[in-house]
């Protein structure tokens, strides 16, 4: 028997995502008066960011993974004290616009997975999407051994099961895969900050292996001059890597894991400025295990299946096309954080704030936010925040290159066992120029993740020898979190309406001039 949809009351703003942007959002249209529901996939609030161990752990000092914890209890207090609903444990797998009045409804199934599962709509006057984003990953012979994790996702273990990766059979007290060997490889800056946290927390990192180089950065002074946050806490992760006596390598890459059962050690090449590895340059380090990502990509399957308009960055991710109070070109959709673009967390929670004032004025019938002195300043931050933020996806865009790491029987889509040359394949053989073509010829992308885990290497090997034309838009997915049948089957009779036509005109644009 399907279960029938709960529906909650209705709001005036329905928040997507309770990470720094989403809180900031939810907390500042609450205290302005909105009736707010905030609704997250977790147990519990904070996103990526501020992911803390569950209550059942335990943890005497949450805080002591974080250096920003103060930021997060004010918000969590704030949020307390406001009208706001948290719905936890809320999974929106999508939201359409209700049939008759100017509302949406959010549909959402409740529980981890199995028989709790619960259908829920949410019905609101507006939505901000909050969705964060998820790990780039890129493929190289050796990458499914067990021990392989995301950068991400290590720091994602530690913060929330207080778990290190290359976990062994630990002596009886000792932390759960303290003294393991783990390299942290791929790039960005998350990775010095995944190097210290698993340091600090009794790891041993014989080496972070950056692609790029940092010197990128040093061509923007003004920027850097005028985001001197960034700065101190690139200084902070670099003092603490050499006080753990941590090898910093860049224009490298982990280009093959060794071991079958377990990950023994990896081959780390340098490259070129392509990120082609230089023959004869192989190195062999031993480890327990490697933490490996290459930045993050925006999380837009709400928006994309809303319709939403989205731009290209600088490292070729898709970001939603957002005006200067955070709307979407889709009227009553408004986005924050790294769903316009990755800029950690200070912006998520700048641009959270801007759209919540942005959202309540707007219901409230008054005039855009951003003339208050408050409105001048957020917006004056985020301007520095976002030209930071374009300087990074510069810095660490993805080389070209990078492929020269396959073998055709390496797996790039995990979830499908399809193997690099398979793809490879579908695209010289079948002219398969795009994701959406070659999952339709080898099911690349069609499994549990849902080209999350492949999405960027599909992409780019179907695209490889292709001339030069406008790349192809983001893909779009009816449902953004799996969902069980019956949650379908008991929307009959509810407005769960089709989203209409796509308005994902600037697709292959880079507005920023990149
Ligand atoms: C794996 C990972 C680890 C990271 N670790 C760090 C770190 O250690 N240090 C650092 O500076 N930055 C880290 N980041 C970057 C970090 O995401 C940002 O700096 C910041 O958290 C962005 O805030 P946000 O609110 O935009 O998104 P997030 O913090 O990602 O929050 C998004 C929220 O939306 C929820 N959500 C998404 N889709 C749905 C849906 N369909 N239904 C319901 N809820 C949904 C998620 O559960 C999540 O709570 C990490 C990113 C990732 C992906």
């Amino acid at each position: 028997m399907p279960h029938p949809v709960t529906d909650d009351p209705e709001y005036d703003l329905a928040v997507i995502g309770a990470g720094p942007a989403g809180l900031a959002g939810a907390v500042a249209a609450a205290e302005l008066g909105l009736s707010v529901a905030l609704l997250d996939a977790s147990s519990q609030p904070g996103g990526q960011f501020y992911r803390h161990p569950a209550p059942a752990l335990g943890a005497t000092r949450p805080e002591a993974l974080h250096h920003d914890w103060a930021t997060f209890t004010a918000l969590r207090r704030r949020l307390a004290d406001s009208t706001a609903t948290l719905l936890a444990g809320h999974h929106v797998w999508t939201v359409v616009r209700a049939e008759a009045r100017d509302l949406w409804d959010v549909h959402a199934v409740t529980g981890a997975d199995g028989d709790r599962d619960r259908p829920v709509r949410v019905r609101a006057r507006a939505v901000l999407l909050a969705t964060g984003a998820y790990e780039r990953h890129l493929p190289f012979p050796g990458w499914t051994v067990p021990g392989v994790v995301g950068a991400g996702g290590a720091q994602a273990m530690l913060k929330s099961g207080l778990v290190l990766p290359g976990l062994r059979a630990s002596p009886a007290g000792a932390r759960p895969g303290a003294g393991a060997r783990v390299v942290v490889a791929g790039s960005g800056p998350l990775l010095l900050a995944v190097a210290a946290t698993l340091a600090a927390a009794g790891a041993r990192v014989p080496a972070v292996v950056e692609a790029s180089g940092y010197l990128g950065y040093a061509r923007h002074p003004r920027t850097l001059a005028a985001n001197p946050h960034k700065v101190a806490e690139a200084a902070r992760h670099g003092a603490a890597l050499l006080r753990h006596g941590v090898r910093l390598r860049t224009r490298s890459a982990v280009t093959r894991v060794h071991g079958s059962d377990r990950v023994e050690a990896v081959t780390v090449s340098r490259l070129d400025r392509d990120w082609r590895p230089v023959r004869g340059s192989g190195r062999r380090i031993a480890c327990d295990a490697l933490a490996v990502g290459f930045g993050l990509v925006p999380q837009l399957d709400l928006a994309t299946g809303l319709g939403c308009a989205t731009r290209r960055a600088r490292d070729g991710s898709h970001l939603l096309d957002l005006d200067a109070q955070q709307e979407t070109s889709v009227p009553g959709i408004w986005a924050a954080g790294e769903t316009g673009g990755i800029g950690g967390v200070e912006l998520a929670l700048t641009e959270g704030e801007l759209a919540g004032r942005a959202i309540a004025a707007r219901l409230g019938g008054r005039a855009a936010a951003g003339g208050s002195g408050r409105g001048r300043a957020l917006r004056r931050r985020r301007a520095r925040m976002r030209a930071f933020a374009a300087v990074m996806a510069a810095v660490h865009a993805p080389g070209a290159g990078w492929s020269r790491w396959l073998d055709d029987t390496t797996d790039v889509c995990r979830c499908e066992e399809v193997g690099a040359g398979r793809i490879r394949e579908a695209a010289t053989a079948f002219g398969a120029r795009d994701a959406r073509t070659v999952k339709l010829l080898t099911r690349a992308g069609m499994g549990w993740c849902q080209g999350r885990m492949c999405g960027t290497a599909v992409a780019c090997l179907a695209a490889e020898g292709r001339e030069q034309g406008p790349p192809p838009a983001p893909e779009r997915r009816p449902l953004a979190v799996p969902v069980r049948l019956d949650a379908l089957a008991a929307l009959t009779g509810t407005a769960a309406s089709d989203p209409g036509e796509p308005e994902e005109h600037a697709a292959g644009e880079d507005s920023t001039g990149g």
